[in-house]
C-alpha cells in the first residue's frame, strides 16, 4: 500500500495525526527532499528505507514503490504542504492505477494555509474578497495559455502567488497592468512555520524592494489584495440581526 502524504509547511507538528501514525509504520519514506522538513524522518522505525525524490525520476520513484509492493510494505510518499498543489501527485496515482498497486492521499496543511495563519489574517472578508486565485508564474515550465496573472488581476480578488518570488518585478509588473491599485497590498511570507519565517507587508509596487531587502529568492508565498486591510464587514453569519438554521434573529 503507498500512501500520499502532506507533509504540512514546515513545522513537525503540523503533520496531520494520520500522516504521523503512517509515518511511524512506514517500511519505505520517499520524501520532497527541497521542501519537506527533514526533521520529520526522525519518526521513522530504524529499517525504514528513506529516499530523496528531489534527486529521482517519475520512473525511479514508482520503481521503490513497485519493489516495496512486492515486498508486501508499507510505503509513504511525502509531499510538501498539501499534495494537490504544485505536488506532481496525479501522474504518479496514474502510474499505480496502471500497475494495480493501491493508494490513498492524506492531506496536509498547505503552505496557503500557513501564510494566513503567520499573517493573522482571513483570504475571504466580507464585502472584500470571496474568491481566492491561487496561481503562479510561467518559469522554467509553462502555463496554460489562459491563465496569466493580467488577466487573474482583473478581478482584483485575493491572489495567492506560488513558485514566483524569483520573478518578483514581472509579478508586480503584471499584477499594476492587470488592474489591481499599485497601492494594493501585498505580502511576502518566506517559509511559513519555519524556525527562519519571514513576513513583509507592503504594497504591490513595493513587492520587488520588499523581497531584495532581505534576499528572499525561493519558499516564499506571495500574498496579493484588500484582504490585507482592515476595511471590510461584518459576517452576516454572526450578525445579531441575521437569522439562519442553527439560530434565530436577535432583536
Ligand atoms: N504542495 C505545497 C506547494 C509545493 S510548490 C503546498 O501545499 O504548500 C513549492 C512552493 O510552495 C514554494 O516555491 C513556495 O512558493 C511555496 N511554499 C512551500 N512551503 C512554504 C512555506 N513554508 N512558506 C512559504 N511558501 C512555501
Amino acid at each position: 500500500m503507498v500512501y500520499f502524504v502532506g507533509a504540512g509547511p514546515g513545522a513537525i507538528d503540523l503533520l496531520t495525526v494520520r500522516g504521523e501514525r503512517l509515518l511511524k509504520k512506514a517500511n519505505v519514506i520517499i520524501y520532497a527532499g527541497s521542501l519537506v522538513n527533514p526533521a520529520l524522518l526522525n519518526l521513522r522505525q530504524s529499517d525504514c528505507l528513506c529516499y530523496n525524490s528531489a534527486e529521482m525520476t517519475l520512473e525511479e520513484v514508482i520503481a521503490v514503490m513497485v519493489k516495496a509492493e512486492e515486498d508486501n510494505q508499507l510505503t509513504v510518499r511525502l509531499h510538501t504542504g498539501d499534495p494537490s498543489l504544485y505536488g506532481a501527485v496525479q501522474e504518479q496515482m496514474a502510474y499505480l492505477d496502471q500497475l494495480q498497486i493501491a493508494y490513498e492521499v492524506v492531506p496536509g496543511v498547505s503552505s496557503f494555509c500557513a501564510a494566513a495563519a503567520a499573517l493573522k489574517r482571513e483570504y475571504t472578508l466580507p464585502d472584500v474578497a470571496q474568491s481566492v486565485i491561487i496561481t503562479r508564474m510561467k518559469g522554467r515550465t509553462d502555463m496554460p495559455p489562459r491563465e496569466n496573472i493580467i488577466s487573474f488581476a482583473a478581478h482584483q480578488t485575493t491572489m495567492v502567488i506560488f513558485l514566483s518570488v524569483a520573478m518578483i518585478e514581472q509579478l508586480s509588473d503584471e499584477l499594476i497592468k492587470g488592474g489591481y491599485a499599485s497601492d494594493t497590498p501585498a505580502a511576502v511570507v518566506y517559509k511559513a512555520t519555519w524556525p527562519d519565517e519571514q513576513i513583509v507587508v507592503g504594497t504591490i509596487v513595493e513587492l520587488p524592494q520588499m523581497v531584495s531587502a532581505r534576499q528572499i529568492s525561493k519558499t516564499a508565498l506571495i500574498l496579493v489584495g484588500k484582504f490585507l486591510k482592515d476595511d471590510y464587514s461584518r459576517s452576516k453569519l454572526y450578525d445579531p440581526a441575521f437569522a439562519h438554521g442553527f439560530r434565530e434573529a436577535k432583536e
